[in-house]
């Protein structure tokens, strides 16, 4: 099936192929080397032994190139693989559904939970300030016994429409280019009791966006949808010493990861805001920690002139790890860990800094993009 090219392959020409082929390759460079290991039958021995020693391991695996019918996927020392799609792709716009359906099957073989392109609707019970600029929803899901709501999980996504009600909330006749439809947003915490399942939705409103104006105009009754979710990864967090990365986006899936923190290492934390009041959001009350674990927490506080964020976003991973050598310089910790998820061009900046800093790992540093500066 995967294993050989097909006879006739059919060469997509659409100006987004390359745009899209980095992407994937700096973003989502695990999956494809997943999707050559589980579904292109390149064994990992084999794998191995291709990449060993070779000076820049990154660069070992790359998606080549995009057809209708699969992935051409490069791997240092052998032929390229072709990954064959489950259904050839009609127009560019089907590659995503493609995309999901190869990681569902990758993931399926590799014994991992997957992202999953289920839709849930939900019933808004209130919203309030956590911190100057965080708003947390409280949600009701509507029963749905096949796709239950993870209670248990850091970081687990929702893909949200921007509609209320049925309605969309953007106005396409003022949209100047094409406007935020979607938008993900974390389970800050998920609970059930007796019949009901619900959660807080923590939503970062900087200003006038599609989703922060979609989450400020909600209110007690609505109905809101989501079509696709997914699980977070941060199954390496479980031992050693780690260090999370976050800002106001990803502090709802750090807050999580607190109070379900098994892992004997309390983590370092380094938080990210671009309001100083917003740090508050770390020591709000309803944020329910192990009192061994909080007594013995760290959080460096940084915050970010928004000149910074709006200029070069990539300068932030050197801001980010002076901040880290600052506190480290003073203990003996070694840093065994990382997560992190921030905007995309300081998350491609800081992946090969932490790496190099603490000599970690690809598998070890997980620094996710949450975010795009535009
Ligand atoms: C898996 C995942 C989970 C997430 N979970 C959460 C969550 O729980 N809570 C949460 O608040 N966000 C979360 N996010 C981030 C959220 O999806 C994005 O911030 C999203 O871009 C917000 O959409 P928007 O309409 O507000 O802004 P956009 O339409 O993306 O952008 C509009 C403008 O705002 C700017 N902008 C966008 N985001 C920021 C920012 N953070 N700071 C400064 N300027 C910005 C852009 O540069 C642009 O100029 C998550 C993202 C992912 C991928």
């Amino acid at each position: 099936m995967t294993f050989s090219f097909p006879e006739s392959r059919t060469p997509i020409d659409h100006p987004e192929k390359s745009h899209i082929i980095a992407h994937l390759n700096d973003e989502h460079g695990d999956e494809i080397t997943a999707f050559a290991r589980v579904l292109g039958g390149i064994k990992r021995a084999e794998l191995d032994k291709n990449i060993a020693n070779q000076s820049n391991q990154d660069e070992q695996i790359k998606l080549f190139d995009i057809y209708a019918e699969g992935f051409e996927v490069g791997i240092a020392n052998s032929a390229p693989l072709f990954i064959a799609f489950p259904q050839p792709i009609a127009s560019f716009d089907d590659l995503q559904t493609q995309y999901i359906l190869l990681k569902q099957k990758a993931d399926k073989a590799l014994g991992k939970k997957s992202i999953k392109l289920t839709s849930q609707h939900f019933t808004v019970l209130s919203s309030e300030h956590i911190s100057p600029n965080m708003l947390r929803l409280t949600l009701d899901l509507d029963l749905n016994p096949e796709h239950p709501m993870p209670t248990d999980e850091a970081g687990y996504a929702y893909l949200f429409d921007l509609k209320i009600n049925d309605s969309p909330t953007f106005d396409t006749s003022k949209s100047k280019k094409e406007e935020r439809k979607h938008v993900y947003y974390t389970l800050r915490k998920a609970w059930q009791a007796d019949d009901v399942t619900q959660a807080w939705v923590d939503i970062y409103v900087h200003g006038d966006t599609p989703a922060g104006n979609w989450a400020t105009a909600l209110q007690a009754k609505d109905r809101i949808q989501t079509t696709r979710e997914f699980p977070e990864k941060v199954a390496h967090l479980s031992d050693g010493q780690a260090v999370l990365i976050c800002d106001e986006t990803s502090v709802p899936t750090v807050a999580r990861l607190l109070e379900l923190w098994t892992n004997p290492t309390p983590p370092l934390i380094v938080f990210m805001t671009q309001h100083a009041d917003d740090q508050a959001y770390l020591t709000h009350h309803t944020l329910d920690i192990a009192p061994d674990l909080s007594n013995n927490l760290t959080v460096l506080p940084l915050n970010i002139d928004p000149i910074t964020i709006d200029t070069d976003t990539s300068e932030l991973a050197t801001v980010i790890i002076n901040r880290l050598d600052e506190y480290l310089r003073q203990t003996s910790m070694q840093i065994d860990k990382v997560w992190g998820a921030v905007e995309a061009d300081t998350a491609k900046a800081l992946r090969p800094l932490l790496r190099k800093r603490f000599d970690l790992d690809k598998s070890d540093v997980v620094v996710k993009v949450y975010w795009r500066k535009s």
